[in-house]
């Protein structure tokens, strides 16, 4: 009898997991309760646009992400920079600066850069190096490391506030989702050591040129079928407990019964559904790891005003701004996102006050704008973003196997030791799959499958 799957949840993590265990053989059912695959990263329509849920990125180093793009046949659909290049702009700087590395090896290729970045005195790029240097030696699987904050750990070794908000927060707070104040230093220890400090290419930043949906969503269920699974869109699971013969799944009408599950939702939806008992976690594990929000603005100008496909700003509550235009289907003017992350202060501030308090700040970064007209602004809102990457954030967050055999968990808040990312949740379902297959002693024939798809 092939062994019958349900994975529970059609983001990143439950894609992953369920085309891993299709590839295999297994025979796998798909339920998600939205209608749509893709999770976190999708799109809608607005008008005549194509508006993403709010701007992803990846880097070269996110390579489980990239055998997933290639598997759903798209790697065609996104652009990755041949050499990473980061403008940065403030409003105390007539022109703006560049972050590009050389073609050195790390940390030397970025060494230049940073002791040219004018938006910090000299004093703070010269004592840069030596952070860096030490961030390399941290290790963060140690609880201990996991325990502190890094901006701590920053000022520790010698980095002013100054820097910490102008330099490291840059990078920072995009990859993980806060401050470097309210950040693990397990966390950033890995994105910076993964990112910046190891591999020179790593850091080159990659982007959808297709609205997410064209990207995940849609070529997953498509590769999902082909691959012989069924997938239920629209079918929220309620309850999962345990028959005679397996995990007995209830979704409305639709019940059965599965021999493995793969539990791939958002923690407190995992909370809820998980056997009790399932996970050696404390007590409330979900409440307490939270989660926290990202905010996007999008505007659309009635001219061009931006030549590069993205800034960083500093000085300045934009954050970083991406140029939508292509991708949103705009064919006069320019479309610009204004991805604010760790959107605390945000998250529940009406648009137009939004509105009052980005709009004059991108014109002030961004000259070019400053005259140009408005003809669309709206924001979009993502309040459960991520979870909240706080010091001890590690230990609430358990692994793919559970304690109630064939329910493993999968998505990007488990342990994966990444933040909250699209990789984190490619790697969660990558795990997730290993387990069934190791459990149901199959052999992992997707290998093969992507080598012929190349
Ligand atoms: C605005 C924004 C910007 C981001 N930017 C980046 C970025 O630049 N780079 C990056 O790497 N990452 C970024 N991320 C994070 C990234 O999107 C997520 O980490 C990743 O997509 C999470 O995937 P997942 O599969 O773990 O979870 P999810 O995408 O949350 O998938 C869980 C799925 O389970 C479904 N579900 C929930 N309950 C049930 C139920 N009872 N029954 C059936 N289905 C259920 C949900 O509908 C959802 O589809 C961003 C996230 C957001 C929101």
């Amino acid at each position: 009898m092939t062994p019958r799957v349900a994975v529970i949840g059609g983001g990143l993590a439950g894609i992953t997991a369920a085309l891993r265990c299709a590839d295999a053989g297994l025979d796998v059912t798909l339920l998600e309760s939205k209608g749509h695959l893709g999770g976190l990263t999708h799109s809608f329509r607005r008008g005549e646009l194509d508006v993403d849920n709010g701007q992803h990125v990846f880097l070269r180093c996110c390579t489980s992400y990239l055998d997933l793009l290639r598997r759903l046949r798209v790697l065609d659909k996104v652009h990755l920079q041949p050499r990473l290049a980061i403008q940065v702009r403030s409003p105390r700087l007539r022109e703006p600066v560049w972050l590009r590395r050389n073609a050195l090896p790390a940390p030397l290729h970025l060494a230049d850069s940073v002791l040219k970045y004018r938006p910090l005195p000299l004093a703070d790029r010269l004592k840069f190096a030596g952070a860096a240097l030490a961030l390399r030696g941290v290790d963060p699987a140690s609880p201990s490391t996991d325990a502190q904050s890094f901006a701590g750990w920053l000022s520790r070794h010698g980095q002013s506030e100054r820097a910490i908000t102008k330099l490291w927060d840059l990078v920072g707070i995009a990859t993980l989702n806060a401050p470097a104040t309210d950040a693990s230093l397990a966390l950033a220890a890995t994105v910076f050591q993964l990112g910046l400090l190891t591999d020179a290419a790593a850091a080159d930043i990659g982007w959808s040129k297709v609205p997410l949906r064209e990207l995940h969503g849609d070529p997953a269920k498509a590769r999902l079928t082909e691959a012989g699974a069924q997938v239920l869109l629209g079918t929220k699971v309620t309850a999962l407990t345990r028959a005679d013969d397996g995990w007995r799944v209830v979704a409305g009408e639709t019940e059965f019964v599965a021999d493995r599950v793969v539990l791939a939702v958002p923690p407190d939806a995992a909370h809820r559904l998980l056997p009790a008992g399932s996970v050696s976690l404390p007590e409330g594990w979900a409440a307490r790891l939270g989660s926290s929000p990202i905010v996007n603005a999008h505007v659309v100008f009635d001219r061009r005003v931006l030549d590069e496909p993205f800034f960083a700003a500093v000085d300045s509550p934009v954050q970083w701004v991406f140029d939508r235009t292509a991708q949103s289907g705009v064919d006069s003017g320019q479309y610009l996102a204004v991805s604010l992350s760790a959107a605390d202060d945000l998250v529940d501030v009406p648009v137009r006050d939004v509105r009052e308090r980005i709009l004059p700040a991108l014109r002030a970064v961004l000259p070019a704008a400053a005259d140009a007209g408005v003809r669309d602004f709206f924001v979009t809102r993502e309040r459960h973003a991520t979870f909240r990457p706080a010091p001890g954030s590690a230990a609430l967050r358990p692994g793919a196997v559970t304690a109630a055999g064939g329910v493993v968990l999968a998505g990007a808040w488990t342990a994966t030791g990444w933040p909250a990312t699209m990789e984190g949740a490619v790697r969660s379902g990558d795990a997730a799959a290993r387990a069934v297959l190791g459990v149901a002693g199959v052999h992992d024939g997707s290998t093969s499958r992507e080598s012929k798809d190349d």
